[in-house]
């Protein structure tokens, strides 16, 4: 009697070391075939950045090369391959090594759920789902705990992960120093910063850097020679792209950088794009990292006070709160959930958010990094970038396919719940009680972006008004009745309502020079 053969598609963010799909394989006989996919017709579906490329394709190479090594038969479709899409080559694969059954990880994303199927049927092989263990919540268990609440609340869900993972819980379930929240202490801005940190911080010592070996320059040959149009430079590439250099990166980040985490966690400075934040989602998000663990880490660094308790709780709260939350509502809410757009915006992304040309000091400022690193940070991304699109109406679909394509750790999963929940209200108050719109003092407080900008975040009209004052005012202006019942917000509206009208008459008409000037 023939035995049955089998493989394992590894998909491209499915490289941790335990992935639930390779977990088993030891135990099968024959052992499986490993395939691995790298799709040219993926890579140029939309306008990736190029690091974003390099290091998905990098991360792969290596990976197979150490499954290579651990004994594996990987059976890869490079970018210069034939084949030149993901039918092709699992097709090509099937045939080659008479593939009967097909072993794949719930993918994280909800397209490539839609399409394995289809892929499976077409390529005549059937298809095994082996459930995911990337993430520390599962699909059923969100959908239990959200049961038919109509505001979905990440604190309540947030303290349910930390007792179901004893992570800063004790015996009883109760928290560690508590308090389940010290955000208060965590939103200290420029002065303080100015006053407090600015000596420590230079002493501190650079972020590891891993020269590119053999493998990732090749890679990055191949995506400049196939994606040459997609922005960013290849020649500026800073990932890690292995395991090991991802957990020599995430160490650096708990020993130098968590401790100011907390206290500097909504500062955005223009010289430095990463203040003290991780840099940890490309890795987390392709498995390089698993979140347990990095939340382990960092508590192992507050036992040992090294790091005080307000950062560790609020880096944990960002690991298994949000990240949690954000793939659970996705994984609820899809298909449709990009459908979403309750505020009914309708403007087209502007052309700067491509070209960087705004006279706007601070989306000037965030643009370059964005389009340099394929990275800002999360205050830049929600209260410059995504509060500008909030304020000036942009079609959510643009938004989100525009930080799709230039984000290193930009997936459909947390794209979709970030762009239309939190950042454009476009899910109507799903996952956020109230819109992220703020005005200049905001961004002024937090940043030293105001600082020699054309615009001044202290006039509100006529000459040097800042944008961001205009529109904010417009936005509630416009929403008025949305959001007029809205406890959380509703004071904006009164003191809109209370503005003598000659002074309404001119804010809605300097946004409105200012909107058309966009187009
Ligand atoms: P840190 O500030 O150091 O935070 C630690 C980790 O917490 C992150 O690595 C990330 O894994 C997790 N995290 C924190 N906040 C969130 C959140 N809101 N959702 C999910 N995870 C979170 N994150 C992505 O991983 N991919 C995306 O494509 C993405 N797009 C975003 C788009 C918008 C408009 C906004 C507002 C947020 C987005 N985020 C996304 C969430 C968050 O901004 C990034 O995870 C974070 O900025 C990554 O940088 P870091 O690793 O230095 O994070
Ligand atoms: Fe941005 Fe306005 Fe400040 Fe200029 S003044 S940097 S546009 S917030």
């Amino acid at each position: 009697m023939s035995e049955t053969r089998n493989s394992v598609w590894l998909l491209d963010d499915q490289l941790s070391p335990h992935a639930a799909s390779l977990a088993h394989a030891p135990a099968i006989s024959p052992p499986p075939v490993v395939l691995m996919i790298e799709s040219r017709q993926g890579g140029g579906f939309m306008n990736f950045h190029k690091h974003s490329l390099v290091l998905g394709y990098a991360a792969l190479r290596h990976r197979a090369a150490e499954l290579t090594q651990a004994g594996y038969q990987v059976d890869y479709y490079p970018l210069s391959a034939p084949e030149k899409n993901f039918q092709q080559a699992l097709t090509a694969h099937v045939r080659r090594n008479r593939i009967q059954i097909l072993r794949v990880m719930q993918p994280s994303d909800y397209g490539m759920s839609r399409a394995l199927p289809r892929l499976a049927r077409n390529a005549g092989v059937a298809l095994e789902w082996i459930p995911t263990n990337q993430f520390l919540t599962s699909r059923g268990e969100f959908r239990d705990w959200a049961g038919d609440q109509k505001h979905l609340l990440m604190e309540t869900h947030y303290r349910r992960m930390r007792r179901k993972l004893g992570v800063l819980v004790d015996a009883k379930g109760k928290p560690e120093g508590g308090r389940w929240n010290f955000d208060g202490e965590n939103r200290l801005g420029r002065r303080e910063y100015d006053r407090q940190n600015q000596d420590l911080f230079n002493r501190l010592p650079p972020r590891p850097v891993f020269g590119p070996d053999e493998i990732t320059r090749e890679v990055m040959r191949e995506v400049d020679r196939y994606f040459p149009g997609h922005p960013g430079n290849t020649g500026d590439f800073w990932l890690p792209v292995t395991r090991a250099q991802a957990l020599v990166w995430c160490d650096h980040f708990i020993s130098h950088h968590l401790a100011g985490f907390g206290p500097f966690e909504d500062l955005m400075l223009r010289d430095d794009p990463f203040v003290h934040h991780s840099i940890l989602s490309p890795l987390l998000n392709i498995g390089l990292l698993e979140p347990l663990e990095l939340a382990e880490k960092a508590v192992a660094a507050y036992e040992a006070g090294r790091v005080p308790l307000n950062s560790v709780e609020g880096f944990v709260r960002q690991i298994i709160g949000w990240r949690e939350f954000v793939n659970g509502i996705y994984w609820l809410k899809m298909p449709g959930y990009r459908e979403n757009n309750a505020l009914g915006a309708t403007r087209p992304l502007p052309g700067f958010f491509h070209t960087g040309r705004t006279e706007m000091n601070c989306l000037r400022t965030v643009l370059g990094q964005v389009r340099r690193f394929g990275y800002a940070h999360h205050i830049q991304r929600l209260m410059v970038l995504g509060n500008f699109m909030l304020l000036a109406g942009i079609d959510p679909k643009q938004a989100h396919r525009w930080f799709v394509e230039m984000f290193v750790d930009g997936y459909d999963w947390v794209m979709a719940a970030n762009v239309f929940g939190m950042v454009l209200h476009a899910d109507g108050g799903l996952m956020a009680t109230k819109p992220y719109a703020a005005s200049a003092a905001y961004i002024d407080r937090m940043s030293d972006y105001c600082q020699g900008c054309r615009f001044s975040p202290k006039i509100k009209t006529g000459p040097g008004a800042c944008p961001y004052n205009l529109l904010y005012w417009n936005f509630f202006a416009r929403h008025a009745e949305r959001f007029a019942k809205n406890p959380r917000v509703s004071v904006m509206i009164s003191t809109w309502r209370k503005k003598p009208a000659g002074e309404q008459a001119q804010i809605l008409e300097e946004a409105r020079t200012f909107l058309d000037s966009l187009s």
